[in-house]
């Protein structure tokens, strides 16, 4: 009865709120030590682009 967590390899892409599974997906990005997981390239460039500048309020049309 481990296996409680269904989702265990699905996380949330904070970008577009898409959940993502992070032992299939080839876009992750670590910052201070957190890995953060994205559903496409474009979600990722928009995170990344999104810690060097003000936090925007649309982040859709990712995917
Ligand atoms: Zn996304």
């Amino acid at each position: 009865m481990l296996n409680i967590f269904k989702n265990e390899g699905k996380v949330k892409d904070p970008v577009c709120g898409m959940s993502v599974d992070k032992n299939k997906t080839q876009f992750s990005y670590i910052n201070k030590g957190k890995t953060f997981y994205f559903c496409s390239k474009n979600c990722k460039e928009i995170f990344i682009g999104d810690n060097k500048k003000p936090r925007q309020e649309k982040k859709s049309g990712c995917c």
